[in-house]
């Protein structure tokens, strides 16, 4: 009784938008409220933000998002094979960012874990980063 999708895209930030679309569109089988699939679109936007201009520094490479519907359970899933995270939990600290320079606020991880019941991030240095949030 589960339904999975995955979406393969480049990374341009223009693609930002279809990212939190798509999972919206496929979230709607589960007939969310409007708050839960704007707390879902925010959520992705934000992990998807990050692999563009973290993971891969603005060159162009794939970002992958998994979507699980299993019962009621929502699961998606945003990856990147880009320069991972040295300190995952230095990274999820609210203010924290590691390009102040580019006008980051450093809430990205914040607003994840303020809109999704859950958020998890694997990340290996030079390998990339697995960013899995519940709904
Ligand atoms: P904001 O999201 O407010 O614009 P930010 O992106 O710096 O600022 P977060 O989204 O909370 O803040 O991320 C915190 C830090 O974690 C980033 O500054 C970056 O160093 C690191 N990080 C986040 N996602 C990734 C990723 N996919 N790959 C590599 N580093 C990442
Ligand atoms: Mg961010």
């Amino acid at each position: 009784n589960t339904n999975e999708m995955e979406i393969i895209f480049d990374s341009f930030s223009s693609n930002e938008g279809f990212a939190r679309v798509a999972v919206a569109s496929f979230m709607t089988q589960l007939n969310p409220t409007v708050e839960e699939v704007s707390d879902v679109k925010t959520a992705v936007s934000e992990a998807v933000t990050n692999s563009v201009i973290h993971g891969y520094e603005n060159e162009i490479h794939k970002v992958s998002i998994r979507c699980r519907i299993e019962g009621q359970q929502f699961t998606v899933e945003v990856r990147d094979s880009g320069v991972g995270i040295e300190d995952v939990e230095q990274a999820m600290t609210p203010l924290y960012t590691s390009k102040p320079e580019l006008e980051r606020s450093g809430m990205g991880f914040a607003f994840m874990e303020a809109f999704m019941d859950q958020v998890e991030v694997e990340s290996e240095l030079g390998k990339g980063t697995t960013v899995r949030m519940k709904k």
